[in-house]
């Protein structure tokens, strides 16, 4: 099936709306309405079919979608038939969680391998994932082909090592580092910042409790 263009916000729901379906009771409904998975999810009924719109044939009046091919739909959207390979560089605190993490091949990521320069950490491995060092980087990215990189170093080292994986063929940053990464127009750099995203919540915990003193 080809698959249209999907907005970030679009696909930033889908890992929910699969987990939900994958939770529905086995040997429940056979099928599912958008008004019963938006009053599920606390969503509007609009834009859940508009994002189901996206990924596969639509519902049907009256009948809604069949769970098990709009399961399958969602998981192709995601790359479940398709893993990406990626690579991590910087294993510190959060680049250790990271590669810890299993959750990642359910959006069809696998972290293959990561590097860093700290001698202590390098021939080790964290979860089945060898740490190597980032001398390997070029090498191992243009070898394998690798398109994803994740930036965990400090916001010093982050335009250099997202330099580094450009030139090694990487086309896809997810970047943890506060600092806005310089890349060619080719490449997508998505930023995820966890300081930024705390200082949101503790900015609406100041203002809704300043004002209501
Ligand atoms: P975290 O921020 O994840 O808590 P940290 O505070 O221990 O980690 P950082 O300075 O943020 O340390 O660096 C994260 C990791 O990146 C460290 O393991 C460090 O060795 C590694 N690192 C630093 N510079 C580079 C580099 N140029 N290439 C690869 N790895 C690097």
């Amino acid at each position: 099936m080809a698959f249209k263009p999907i907005s970030t916000q679009t696909l930033q729901r889908m890992p929910m709306y699969l987990n939900y379906l994958k939770d529905l009771p086995v040997g429940g409904a056979a099928n599912i309405s958008a008004t019963m998975m938006a009053d599920d999810l606390r969503l509007n009924d609009v834009q859940v079919r508009k994002d189901l719109a996206m990924v596969g044939q639509g519902g049907r009046p009256k009948i809604g979608y069949v769970v098990k091919d709009l399961i399958s739909d969602i998981e192709h959207c995601l790359g479940f038939n398709n893993i990406d390979s990626a690579v991590l560089i910087g294993v510190g605190n959060l680049g250790r969680t990271l590669l810890e993490y299993e959750g990642f091949s359910e959006c069809g990521v696998d972290i293959v391998v990561a590097f860093d320069v700290n001698q202590s950490i390098v021939g080790t491995t964290i979860n089945g994932k060898r740490i190597l060092p980032v001398s390997k980087l070029y090498s191992i990215c243009s070898r394998m082909k690798i398109k994803m990189g994740i930036i965990t170093v400090g916001t010093g080292e982050a335009q250099g090592i997202c330099d580094l994986l450009v030139k090694s063929g990487v086309v896809a940053i997810w970047n943890f580092a506060s600092v806005r990464l310089n890349v060619p127009s080719n490449v997508f750099v998505h930023n995820d910042n966890m300081t930024s995203s705390l200082a949101v919540l503790s900015n609406y915990l100041v203002e809704r409790f300043s004002t209501n003193k």
